[in-house]
């Protein structure tokens, strides 16, 4: 133990000594001069958009790069990432090109959505298709069972959202029991159309999931009558706690949406990268 002291003060006071050695004013560092030489710089890679990086880094398998206002594929092929078209908000529905699935970013600090607010809404189904299957029979093959609760969910095993579901279900259950009311009788995978439209919901791909309905809210239950360019009344029962845990394992919330579907949750990983950093969230 004594040495060690001692040791500790020769230290401090060659340290000391150091620091008084030098006089005031003098310095350290001899100013150099400024080097004026021009080097060479490569030219700019061109700018990857938000939206397209979030898609690289979120599903490497399928997106390999982004050249020229195209996506790279993993099969050879690209795909038209902005028809630089301006759309209403129909049309961005109807036929969206990929940008049009980040033109509203997702803010998880919204959680009274204004008119018209649907972020994730909007799907490029070629892209959807490529990534999940073509087809129900294509879409089918790549589920496999989760376990949720007292029910067993086909999910997509594409991209880790099965894998993802799981961390979800696992985190739930961590919830109070009174929570458990809500996670009955939820289902996933159903190749069909989004109601009133042409358009293929989420579900046909295995990527999205609704809770029980029975304590859910759905825009055109709530809103008879009404349709998409309607002003509704907006509704939600489904606790924030259960939004923030799909959200942290990649997920979208419906509830988040002017045309409100608060049962429905749906794997967007990309969709949470892109708009965090838009949105600083
Ligand atoms: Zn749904």
């Amino acid at each position: 133990m004594r040495l060690i002291a001692i040791s500790h003060i020769t230290l401090f006071l060659s340290l000391s000594i150091c620091a008084c050695s030098q006089t005031p004013g003098e310095q350290l560092a001899i100013p150099q001069q400024k080097d004026t030489t021009i080097v060479p710089q490569a030219p700019a890679p061109s700018k990857i958009p938000v939206g397209a990086q979030a898609l690289m880094d979120n599903y490497p398998d399928f997106i390999k790069g982004y050249e020229e206002n195209h996506l790279l594929l993993a099969d050879g092929s690209a795909l038209l990432y902005d028809d630089q078209e301006e759309k209403s908000f129909i049309d961005r529905m109807d036929k969206p090109d990929v940008e049009d699935m980040f033109s509203q970013p997702y803010d998880t600090s919204v959680w009274l959505p204004a008119r018209n607010y649907d972020p994730g809404r909007v799907r490029n189904e070629e892209l959807m298709k490529y990534m999940y299957g073509k087809n129900e029979a294509e879409a089918r093959k790549r589920l496999v069972r989760v376990k949720w609760f007292k029910q067993q969910l086909l999910f997509s095993s594409v991209n880790g959202a099965a894998d993802s579901l799981k961390a979800v279900a696992k985190e739930l259950a961590q919830l109070p029991a009174s929570y458990q009311k809500y996670f009955d009788n939820s289902s996933t995978f159903y190749w069909r159309t989004v109601r009133g439209s042409n358009r293929l919901s989420a579900h046909s791909f295995g990527i999205a999931i609704d809770i029980c309905t029975k304590f859910s809210d759905y825009w055109r239950w709530k809103n008879p009558g009404k349709g998409e360019e309607d002003s509704l009344k907006y509704t939600n029962r489904i606790p924030k706690e259960i939004i923030q845990i799909f959200e942290k394992h990649g997920f979208i919330s419906g509830a988040r949406w002017y045309h409100f579907d608060t049962m429905h949750f749906e794997f967007r990983p990309d969709l949470l990268q892109a708009s965090r950093q838009q949105t600083n969230n």
